[in-house]
């Protein structure tokens, strides 16, 4: 045996797209297969890691199947992936930190999750993240925000420490996201936000408390159809969303509104209405629009959001199930 021999073959797969789509993934499969590649190595960002589980799981899944049945049924079949580590140049989507990934195919947006495709590791260093335009800065503090509000903002349920860690979170990218566009080779800044990032989405404020996620669901739809970058579409839809649910949502946006945005308005409604402002102040201060008009969009996108959300099953939801396409409807029309 030479020490040639003993040396590991690498192999570079480039290209994969922002929204990672299927067709660009299987050609990495291929690769993966033909070559019988035993680890992965994803360098990028939200992207690059959820394409790069996908490549993982389909590179190992029956050949006698078509691999996009593995987001048809959300992970549930994956039985073997390859091992894959991470170095991320982008933080925001925390799959870093997740055994989550979104993949793209025409019109279809779709997720799914298995444990066998959890990086074994991740490497952060927040200096990778000092060159990032400022659009990507704003879409990743963006995301990143809204991660933490769908597994926040729904009822309480006595679950303190998930809740004083999500305003903790919160409040450091409300402190840091501003400071990121300002001083872009701030290390401590950007260290902040690349750690909460990461703890926003890796399933610990979560556990055992009810969540939300109709903000990505919805949101998936406008990407996919109009193209929108993922956080622009959370942007225009969840201070919508938020109006139209706070009813049901009224106790824990009102913590919301003291606790992060230190409301002092004595009326409930009143300090409610402050948060989802100030929310939708600090997204567009992240340069982010919030309103479908930012994007040339109009009211005759929502009749075909809402003919996908019906097509891939998606009627019933938020943490109550009580968001059916109707009401999409009306929360997209309230954000034109
Ligand atoms: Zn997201």
């Amino acid at each position: 045996l030479s020490l040639h021999d003993a040396l590991p073959i690498l192999f570079e797969f480039g290209g994969i797209e922002p929204n990672p789509t299927y067709e660009t993934l299987m050609g990495a499969v291929e690769l993966a297969r033909a070559e019988k590649v035993d680890f992965l190595l994803a360098v990028g960002g939200g992207s690059v890691l959820d394409g790069t589980k996908f490549i993982a799981a389909a590179a190992h899944y029956d050949l006698a199947k078509d691999p996009w049945h593995i987001l048809e049924t959300v992970g549930g079949e994956v039985a073997s992936a390859i091992p894959l580590g991470s170095v991320l140049t982008l933080p925001a989507t925390g799959s870093e930190s997740n055994p989550a990934a979104v993949v793209s195919r025409g019109e279809a947006k779709l997720s799914f999750y298995n444990p066998l495709v959890q990086p074994v590791f991740a490497v952060l260093d927040p200096a990778t993240t000092y060159s990032l335009p400022p659009r990507q800065v704003g879409n990743g503090v963006v995301d990143a925000f809204v991660h933490i509000l769908e597994q926040y903002l729904t009822f309480p349920v006595g679950g303190e420490v998930q809740d004083r860690l999500a305003e903790g979170l919160l409040q450091v990218l409300v402190d840091n996201g501003p400071r990121a566009l300002a001083e872009p080779t701030n290390y401590q800044v950007r260290a902040n936000l690349m750690w909460a990032a990461s703890l926003a989405l890796n399933g610990l404020i979560g556990r055992g408390v009810p969540q939300d996620w109709s903000t990505h669901a919805i949101g998936h739809q406008l990407t996919a159809l109009h193209g929108l970058d993922h956080a622009q579409s959370l942007a225009v839809v969840l201070p919508s969303l938020l109006r139209e649910q706070s009813a049901q949502k009224q106790e824990k946006l009102a913590q919301f509104a003291e606790r992060v945005w230190h409301s002092s308005r004595e009326d409930k409604a009143l300090r409610i209405e402050e948060a989802i402002i100030r929310t939708e102040q600090f997204f567009q201060q992240m340069g982010v629009g919030t309103r479908l008009a930012d994007y040339g969009l109009d009211a005759r996108c929502i009749p075909g959001i809402c003919s996908n959300l019906k097509l891939f099953g998606l009627t019933a939801l938020g943490e109550q199930q009580d968001i059916d396409p109707d009401k999409v409807a009306r929360i997209l029309s309230h954000a034109l």
